[in-house]
């Protein structure tokens, strides 16, 4: 089976800076990289090292080429990522020597994504097949209701968190992915607890403490505590964990399984200092495992 992505492609510009600049300074920042970043793009590589099928629907724009080659790298499948005269999704990111940083984030190319382009990648897609989305992109709502009427499982990532997205697209959901903050923002949005809604599986990952599956159908609820390394980083965690449980579902694991191999992924993750360049793929799972 496959994994189609409908996610974000961003540039992440980060910025070394001796402290975050005030209102009106001017600062020298002492490095600079450029990366590889964006919700969607890290899910469509976690993915991929999880040695899914997976092919990513976005867009950039014409400073974004080498984005689309660094995704083909780790094996994605770009066919469907468009290019516009728009600029590529950016993050201009400012870390301070404490680690504390500063983000200004520039959806571009990622928010004027064509309804006909990702129509016609799902038109290509298999019955049984997934899809999956977080909400860095538009078109969620008309993706999410096609890919149901043509019997694709639909995952949803909700980050950024915005109530009235997952509301739009909740009809349509297989399983909900999100944080334990994002979580209790849902839970006050639509006044409902996560056990009482209309949708079949929800996954909250709660960080050093693990994650709770909800199975709604069942009505169960399993808590698996968190693998304990030292962690350093925790950028992209979530997405690590989501691109393999995705994964996971889609070569049909049980839920339990594709949840170990998740949170085995993401606890390599946060050993880590970056995003996606760093995910682990499934050789380190197996070192990490022995
Ligand atoms: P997000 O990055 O979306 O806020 P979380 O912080 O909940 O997501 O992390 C996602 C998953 O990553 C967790 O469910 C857990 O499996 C793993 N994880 C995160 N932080 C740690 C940690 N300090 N130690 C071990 N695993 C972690």
């Amino acid at each position: 089976m496959a994994i189609w992505n409908l996610g974000s492609i961003n540039i992440d510009v980060v910025y070394r800076v001796p402290h975050l600049p005030a209102p009106g300074e001017t600062l020298a920042a002492t490095e600079v990289t450029r990366g590889l970043g964006g919700k969607g793009a890290n899910m469509s590589v976690a993915a991929a090292r999880a040695a899914a099928c997976v092919a990513h629907i976005g867009a950039v724009g014409a400073d974004g080429g080498w984005t689309v080659d660094r995704l083909m790298e780790y094996g994605v499948d770009v066919r469907h990522i468009s290019r516009l005269p728009s600029e590529t999704g950016h993050a201009i990111i400012a870390v301070d020597q404490a680690g504390e940083n500063n983000i200004i984030l520039y959806s571009g190319a990622n928010c004027v994504l064509d309804s006909d382009m990702i129509g016609a990648a799902l038109a290509s897609a298999d019955h049984g097949d997934t899809l999956l989305m977080q909400n860095e992109t538009n078109g969620q709502a008309e993706a999410a209701q096609m890919a149901s009427q043509l019997g694709l499982k639909v995952v949803y990532a909700a980050a950024p968190f915005d109530a009235d997205a997952v509301r739009e697209v909740m009809p349509y959901l297989d399983m909900l992915v999100l944080n334990a903050v994002e979580a209790a923002q849902l839970s006050d949005a639509l006044g409902a607890e996560l056990q009482d809604l209309h949708i079949s599986q929800i996954v909250v990952t709660c960080g050093a403490d693990g994650c709770d599956h909800y199975d709604n159908i069942r009505k169960t609820r399993a808590q698996y505590p968190a693998i304990k390394v030292d962690a350093v980083d925790t950028t992209g965690a979530g997405d690590t964990f989501t691109g393999y449980l995705v994964a996971g579902l889609d070569r049909d694991l049980p839920i339990a399984q594709a949840i170990d191999l998740a949170m085995t992924a993401a606890a390599i993750m946060v050993t880590r200092h970056g995003t996606a360049d760093v995910i682990p793929d499934l050789k380190d799972i197996e070192d990490f495992k022995l």
